[in-house]
């Protein structure tokens, strides 16, 4: 497997935002966001035990387990296998996983986190999960969150998309609050990682 990185932080984004997690950040995606701000091209190869053993050394105290591992990308459909699913849980994490939503998943996983594209990038990028744990949208003010009410999802989350722009950003946040309070089946999502300058 090709792995960017795994390192230890809070969730910064979505339902679980603030829980101490371990990240396993797959290198690669089978798409092209114009928008995307993560560098996941790079990586090393690894076998499912170099990642479990990886994991295993960040865990500060065996007696406060961090709850939660998320396997990220890129897009970890592209790599993610059950058997790696099946050893994170059996190690006492609850395996989330952060997708396009364009590939199948392993059916072992807990929590899915489904960001879909297809507004941006047209219908090969819409999802094929019709079901999420969170459903994250990205908000830039012209495109319909609504267009992905077909998805079935506990909770909806809307996410001022980052312009790389500190005025347009506000400026985002504040639109996506006034749509939140007038839509309020969605939820405000903020990427704190970023707000409090961590990974
Ligand atoms: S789906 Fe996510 S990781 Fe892939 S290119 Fe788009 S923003 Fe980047």
């Amino acid at each position: 497997m090709l792995v960017n990185e795994i390192f230890l932080s809070l969730q910064g984004e979505g339902y679980h935002s603030g829980t101490p997690a371990v990240f396993v950040r797959f290198s690669g995606c089978n798409l092209h966001c114009p928008f995307c701000d993560t560098r996941h091209a790079s990586g090393t190869e690894m076998t499912e035990e170099e990642i479990a053993d990886a994991v295993k050394r960040l865990i500060p105290h065996a007696s406060f387990p961090i709850p939660l591992l998320v396997f990220t990308g890129g897009e970890p459909a592209l790599q993610l296998t059950p058997s790696l699913v099946a050893s994170a849980k059996a190690a006492g994490f609850t395996v989330c996983v952060e997708t396009n939503g364009t590939l199948p998943l392993p059916p072992n996983v807990d929590w899915v986190t489904l960001s879909p594209k297809g507004l941006w990038l047209g219908a090969e990028a819409e999802p094929v999960l019709r079901r999420a744990d969170d459903l994250k949208v990205l908000f830039d003010g012209g495109h319909d969150p609504e267009a992905y009410a077909h998805i079935e999802a506990t909770h909806r989350f809307l996410q001022p998309m980052d312009t790389g722009e500190s005025a347009r950003n506000a400026a985002l946040m504040r639109q996506a609050a006034d749509y939140c309070l007038a839509h309020p089946h969605w939820r405000l999502s903020l990427q704190i990682h970023k707000i409090i300058d961590i990974r």
